[in-house]
């Protein structure tokens, strides 16, 4: 199985062919000619490439009319992504719902669909079957069939390994150990991969946001759990079994405060907002803050424990910042949170142990933003990763059929 996914998987010449539809989607419209610039590759290869890309269907010619006296009176053929090849839904298993969102192959988005959940963690078989209903109640809003989807993608929390599909353990699901494969083809009607929510937000900030552009680059998200996706000379990293980047459950504290993972002393476990709800109420008589606004407005209001559990998450996610830039020294790092907004009470805390704690040298620190995440930029980075796989898989139904 490993490797099903992969670009690992593909021979030379779909390799190939992939990195020249990436070329297109960058471009959006471009010219043999250029491509061949862009990639460092003779024309001959390239026109290859774009005569099997187009035989898929993945690509289409549009005719310009010429831009430069060289050519002047000859029409110029550009290639673009084609436009309805297929369609993909990208979604989000959240704390209380299922995020969808359904984009055709150029990335448009067709619908957004938000489908609730009654509990946020449930048997792995349940997991898959709200999955469905959320993707009929998605198609049903837009027009499209169920049949008519190519790829779906779920980005949900914890260790999940996305070229097989085994998920080691999550969040949002009462089992540990699942294999997802089996379920999804027995309850879905297309290719469905599942894949880190924190690396897909990484993946979105890389194509449409604070990332655009930036070839070294994290995404730290603090919401229930603490997240991670890393963006290394331009590629997500993902680690060898799917469980890298595991930035919530690095150990702050050995035999320190218990983690949703099981462990003890993970980052989590005193910065994401179960733990701060936990210790906030934790010794306290009578009734205190149930949720993050509540413990940031009574530490407004002067609660000693509410500021004591505030200063102590500020202190650690400051020196946690500060071992991923003493590990990766990234061009940027994006602290990203979609609900409640990021209302970090205690900015220099954090900053301080973030500066005490890297490592001295004689340049700037690299730039940090608290950014509040548009929660659609979740479903949106799986859509974007849907539309990469399906793109393999086509390439490769394609080869094979030019091989018989
Ligand atoms: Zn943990």
């Amino acid at each position: 199985m490993k490797g099903l996914i992969g670009q690992s998987g593909l021979d030379a010449r779909c390799a190939t062919q992939l990195r020249v539809l990436q070329c297109i989607r960058m471009a959006a419209e471009i010219s043999r000619t250029d491509i061949a610039r862009a990639l460092d590759s003779s024309p001959a290869t390239v026109t290859a490439a774009c005569t099997a890309l187009l035989r898929a269907g993945l690509i289409c010619e549009v005719e310009r009319a010429p831009s430069d006296t060289v050519q002047r009176g000859r029409p110029r053929i550009m290639l673009q992504i084609a436009g309805g090849a297929f369609y993909v839904a990208g979604m989000k298993i959240a704390r209380h719902a299922i995020l969808v969102m359904i984009v055709d192959s150029q990335g448009g988005e067709i619908v957004t669909h938000t489908a609730p959940l009654e509990t946020s963690r449930m048997k792995a078989e349940d997991l898959v079957r709200a999955v469905r209903r959320a993707l009929e109640a998605a198609c049903a809003g837009c027009g499209l069939g169920i049949g008519q989807i190519a790829g779906v993608v779920l980005g949900m929390p914890g260790f999940v390994n996305g070229l097989t599909g085994f998920m080691h353990w999550s969040s949002s699901v009462l089992e540990r150990n699942v294999d997802f494969a089996p379920l999804f083809r027995e309850h879905l009607p297309c290719p469905t991969f599942i894949d880190n929510d924190a690396n897909l937000v990484a993946k979105a900030e890389h194509l449409f946001g604070a990332g655009r552009g930036l070839r070294n680059f994290l995404v730290v998200t603090v919401e229930h759990g603490v997240g991670m996706g890393i963006v290394l000379d331009g590629e997500l990293y993902r680690g060898e079994r799917g469980c890298g980047a595991e930035f919530g459950h690095t150990k702050v504290q050995i035999q320190g405060a218990v983690c949703q993972c099981g462990q003890r002393g993970c980052l989590e476990a005193y910065v994401g907002d179960y733990a701060m709800v936990r210790d906030a109420a934790t010794g306290r008589q009578g009734d205190g803050p149930t949720s993050i606004p509540e413990i940031l407005e009574a530490a407004r209001q002067g609660d000693a424990l509410a500021q004591e559990v505030l200063q102590r998450a500020s202190q650690f996610l400051g020196v946690a910042l500060a071992n991923l830039v003493n590990l990766f020294d990234p061009e940027h790092i994006v602290l990203a949170r979609s609900r409640p907004p990021f209302d970090h009470p205690y900015p220099e805390t954090m900053l301080d142990a973030l500066r005490r704690n890297t490592v001295e040298v004689d340049a700037p620190l690299p730039e940090i933003t608290v950014r509040n995440l548009d929660e659609s930029m979740w479903a949106k980075g799986a859509a974007a990763h849907g539309i990469e796989l399906v793109s393999i898989l086509k390439i490769r139904e394609q080869g094979a059929a030019d091989a018989a």
